[in-house]
């Protein structure tokens, strides 16, 4: 998947079967009524085999899922959430735009003007991540510029991804390879009024909400990508020799596999805690952007060390390592930066703001 760039159906329709998909949807709209520690296990189980797969689950059926409970109408609800319980429709998100993703809102030019029945957008954005097999693309934009704030005036949208006007370039990507990432120009495209989620000019608050399960999902990805790392690094200890006894014997080898085990573990445990404090609605605001901060930073480490275990066959693409590797590369910059978790805690611990 990983070599062809292919996203691979045939699991996402068994992942639809099992009723994993339902799992983030709540049960009067067919789904599991699962919470954020559900989902959690889901992305770390499902990233251990393909971070692609815990991606595209995370994009689609969490963020997908959470943006419609949050901010969609009755009507839209039952409309979109059966249908992404069933693996029948995919979503994926349209937010970051070429000048910026740190500051999304300071960088957004994509705007919709409100003719009534409907809207017409324009605007380009960057990294919209399975656009190619979305039914539907959740596109934040500018709907009000005359305002006092940033967050102010914007709205999101539900953009049939075959309406005329949108197009669609594919970017060529070191990671996460079986789910490709676009750049999507939006030419005049008419979007139907029914298909504003929740108030216009209010979008950006309604999807603030789903930051907190953002960062803790992002972790879990970390987690399933380093476990699978440690696995796979502690198998070859055992099994490769060098002068006459397995290298995992050597103190340099069994400490930096000691290291990677023990790195996991922080990893799990600060998901989990964000996780378990966030499904039983208290404040995690804190502990979600610590995990995620940890889990991608340590995550690098356990995965680099991966690398260094399997000595000069890290380079090959026969071994999953160096897919680990460039997979959870992505976590210390996207969805969110690490800088950007570093500035928010320090403004958690009271100091003022540097941006
Ligand atoms: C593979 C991939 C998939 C993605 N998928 C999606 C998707 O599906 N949908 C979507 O909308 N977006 C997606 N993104 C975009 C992602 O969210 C952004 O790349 C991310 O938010 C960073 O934005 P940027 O790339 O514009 O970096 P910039 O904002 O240009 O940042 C560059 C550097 O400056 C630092 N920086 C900026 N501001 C500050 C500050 N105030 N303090 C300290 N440091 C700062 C950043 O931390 C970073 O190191 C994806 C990105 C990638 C790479």
């Amino acid at each position: 998947m990983d070599e062809k760039e292919e996203f691979p159906h045939k699991i996402w329709k068994a992942l639809a079967e099992g009723g994993f998909l339902g799992i983030p949807i709540a049960e009067a709209y067919g789904g599991a009524g699962g919470d954020v520690l559900d989902m959690t296990i889901v992305v770390e189980e499902l990233a251990r085999r393909s971070g692609s797969i815990g991606l595209t689950f995370f994009m689609s059926s969490c963020f997908g899922a959470k943006t419609l409970q949050l901010c969609a109408s009755e009507e839209q609800k039952r409309k979109y959430l059966p249908l992404l319980a069933q693996g029948k429709i995919m979503f994926s998100l349209s937010l970051t735009e070429p000048d910026g993703g740190t500051d999304v809102l300071g960088a957004m030019k994509t705007n919709a003007v409100d003719h009534g029945d409907h809207f017409l957008l324009n605007g380009q954005k960057v990294w919209t991540t399975s656009a190619n097999v979305a039914d539907f693309l959740i596109v934040v934009a500018r709907t009000n510029d005359k305002v006092a704030k940033k967050a102010d005036g914007i709205s999101v949208f539900l953009v049939d991804k075959n309406a005329p006007g949108v197009r669609l370039r594919k970017l060529d990507k070191l990671g996460i390879r079986a789910t490709q990432s676009f750049e999507v120009f939006y030419d005049n495209v008419k979007v139907p009024r029914e298909n504003l989620l929740g108030e216009k000019d209010k979008g950006f608050y309604q999807i603030l909400g789903m930051l907190n399960n953002e960062r803790i999902l992002t972790a879990a990805l970390c987690l399933g990508e380093a476990q699978a790392a440690f696995d796979d690094a502690l198998q070859y200890a055992k099994e490769r020799k060098a002068f006459g006894r397995p290298i995992g014997q050597f103190q340099a080898i069994q400490h930096k596999i000691a290291w990677m085990r023990t790195k996991v573990e922080l990893i799990r445990l600060m998901t989990y805690k964000a996780a378990w404090l966030q499904s039983l609605g208290r404040d995690c605001a804190i502990e979600a952007n610590m995990a995620k901060l940890v889990a991608a930073d340590f995550g690098g480490e356990v995965t680099d060390g991966g690398m260094q275990v399997l000595g000069g066959y890290c380079y090959s693409r026969e071994y999953d390592m160096q897919r680990y590797w460039r997979d959870i590369r992505l976590h210390k910059v996207g969805p969110v930066s690490d800088e950007m978790i570093l500035n928010f805690i320090g403004e958690r611990l009271g100091l003022p703001k540097s941006y």
